[in-house]
């Protein structure tokens, strides 16, 4: 199951993925979500999911599908955002954005440990049993978040408050470290792009000379692939690192 979470752990939306999680299955939450107008649309890989949505939204003949990207503001949640590249935090990261009151965008993370002990049982069940067993259990967990939801939201509130000021002060401490880190990023990688340039540009060459000596062309074409894949790398990083020092400077 992937679920779709608000920043007070409601379970909003459901839904069985049946065979693993793709971008079709994000996409309906992500309408669900505008549906509901809802700011940020939070996701552990909203970097790589935020391009597709731009993409269903210009490429289908429809005006359907834009305003998922223009109206929502894509957040990255905090500490699955972790293990992505600086840039990426940096362009995407949620938690510093204003409006989102410091919220790290893990809750779904939260309603799957609970959900996830339905394991245990449903597996054994039909699939309409197995989506009713979910649904009362959604519905109790949705219940109890209800009832403590007046406590919750005046902590919730007085934590951004104090965290605000001691966010903001690390924040420009690490700016000048992240400035630093990524001018540096962007310097290698203008060089990586340079050396794939002209790696490609030899490979005509080396191609005929391997047809001289007749030998198998595979391993050339393997070669090229490699090298092609790194130009494509070299060229889609540089944008990213680009806005990066935009955003911090
Ligand atoms: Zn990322």
């Amino acid at each position: 199951m992937v679920f779709c979470t608000c920043r007070q752990g409601v379970l909003w939306r459901a839904l069985d993925m049946d065979k693993g999680e793709s971008y079709r299955h994000i996409l309906y939450l992500h309408n669900f979500a505008l549906q509901q107008q809802f700011k940020f649309f939070c996701y552990d890989v909203v970097c790589n999911y935020w391009p597709f949505a731009k993409d269903v939204g210009t490429k289908l003949e429809t005006e359907d599908f834009k305003k998922h990207t223009e109206e929502m503001v894509p957040f990255l949640s905090r500490f699955h955002g972790k293990t992505h590249t600086m840039f990426c935090q940096l362009l995407y990261g949620g938690h510093w954005t204003t409006g989102a009151a410091s919220t790290t965008g893990e809750t779904t993370e939260q309603s799957n440990s609970k959900m996830s002990r339905y394991g245990s049982t449903t597996k054994h069940m039909s699939n309409p049993n197995r989506w009713d067993h979910l649904t009362d259990g959604m519905i109790y967990w949705n219940q109890e978040k209800e009832c403590g939801m007046a406590k919750q939201l005046a902590k919730f509130y007085n934590a951004a408050l104090d965290d605000s000021t001691r966010h903001d002060k690390e924040f420009e401490k690490q700016k000048q470290k992240w400035l630093e880190e990524i001018r540096y990023q962007l310097s290698a990688a203008r060089e990586k792009l340079l050396v794939a340039r002209q790696t490609m540009d030899e490979i005509p060459f080396k191609l005929k000379k391997l047809l001289q000596i007749k030998s198998p062309t595979q391993k050339l074409r393997d070669f090229a692939l490699v090298q092609s894949n790194k130009l494509r790398a070299a060229e889609t990083i540089i944008p990213l690192l680009q806005s990066a020092v935009v955003i911090l400077d």
